[in-house]
């Protein structure tokens, strides 16, 4: 079977040549242990900061040793009695083709009639999941508030506009990269205003957009989107600080938002968070995101088919190749 290791650190963007597709030869499975056969393995922005031998709340990859991430596979062999084959499995031995994994390292999840597995990286996933806990528990949103999502259109941002919608926002407004990736927001998500980010300078496209002011700033961006809301908040404004992905490859540090004197007048909040600690929020989120996926939310996913493409699909989901989730599809469901 077939993995990718970590071959190098980079220094600024990720290449190829940071990377290695090697084959190598499992065991059968254990006492305990099942073999499962990957279906769809996830590519995400945190993956960017695993490749550093820096600590985080991640650990980072090891050299010469096969890359981590989310991945939904099949059990093809079991030694746990608990556990039979075909059951399908969601757990986080991506970057391979076949795994094994013992107790407590993959958690079985049901089929989705009619809806492709993948979805348990993404809409049903871990990033779903982030958009439910950034947008409800930390920015605390109620239905009166005005939204500001960045990176709108990618797997976290478009389920949190979504989701402000579909819980009564009156008017959410999203920033992405493309023409294109504006119009999705606009005609396919149903997001009130949207932006490209290249078309000017964010405050004055934000002003634009959000002309009294915005309540909620879901940040998936960090640097000049941050200063931006920051400055549109209206009083008692909340911002779920989510990822800051403008900086993940930046060989220096930015320069910070400018105007943080405004939090005290305003009485903003600007709180992070990982979605890791808010798996209480589990059972509600799948409550709500599950049977919407079948009543009209979209969960719009750009599919890269194989193992020999991962890395392609991991440095261009960096660079916005992709909209809604970045999937990598290693075996047909
Ligand atoms: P996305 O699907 O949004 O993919 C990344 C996107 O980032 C690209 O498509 C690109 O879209 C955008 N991007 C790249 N460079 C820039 C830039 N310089 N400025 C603005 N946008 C840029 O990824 P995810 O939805 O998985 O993640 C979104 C954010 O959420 C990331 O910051 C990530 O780290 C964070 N996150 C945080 C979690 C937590 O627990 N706190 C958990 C999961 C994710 P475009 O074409 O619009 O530029």
């Amino acid at each position: 079977t077939r993995q990718i290791q970590l071959a190098a650190r980079p220094h600024g963007e990720p290449t190829q040549d940071d990377f290695r597709l090697v084959h190598v030869e499992l065991d059968d499975p254990g006492p305990g242990q099942v073999l499962v056969r990957n279906l769809v393995m996830s590519v995400d922005p945190y993956m960017r900061g695993r490749m550093n031998d820096v600590p985080s709340y991640a650990p980072p990859w090891r050299l010469d040793e096969p890359a981590q991430g989310g991945a939904v596979g099949e059990v093809i062999a079991s030694a746990d009695p608990a556990v039979a084959a075909g059951t399908l499995v969601v757990h986080n031995a991506g970057w391979r083709e076949h795994a094994l994994l013992g107790a407590g390292e993959f958690r079985p999840v049901a089929p989705l009639p009619g809806l492709p597995s993948s979805l348990y990286l993404g809409a049903l996933g871990m990033t779903g999941l982030t958009a439910y806990v950034g947008l409800f528990r930390i920015a605390a949103f109620s239905p009166k508030d005005t939204v500001f999502v960045s990176g709108a259109a990618g797997a976290v941002g478009s389920m949190a506009g979504q989701l402000a919608k579909l819980q009564g926002s009156p008017r959410v407004i999203g920033s992405a990269g493309s023409p294109e990736k504006v119009r999705h927001l606009l005609d396919d998500l149903g997001f009130d205003a949207a932006f490209d980010y290249h078309d000017g300078p964010v405050s004055a496209q934000l002003a634009e957009a959000a002309p009294e002011g915005i309540d909620v700033y879901f940040d998936n961006v960090g640097g000049e989107h941050l200063e931006a809301a920051i400055g549109a908040m209206n009083v008692f404004g909340r911002a779920a600080i989510c990822g800051s992905i403008s900086g993940y490859n930046a060989t220096e540090r930015p320069a910070g938002p400018r105007n943080m004197s405004l939090l005290t007048g305003r009485r903003l909040t600007l709180r992070g968070f990982l979605v890791y600690d808010n798996a209480d929020l589990q059972d509600e989120f799948d409550a709500m995101v599950r049977p919407a996926l079948y009543d009209g939310l979209v969960a719009r996913e750009t599919v890269v088919q194989g193992l020999d493409d991962a890395v392609s699909a991991f440095i261009g989901m960096l660079r916005g190749a992709n909209t809604g989730k970045m999937i990598v599809r290693l075996a047909p469901d």
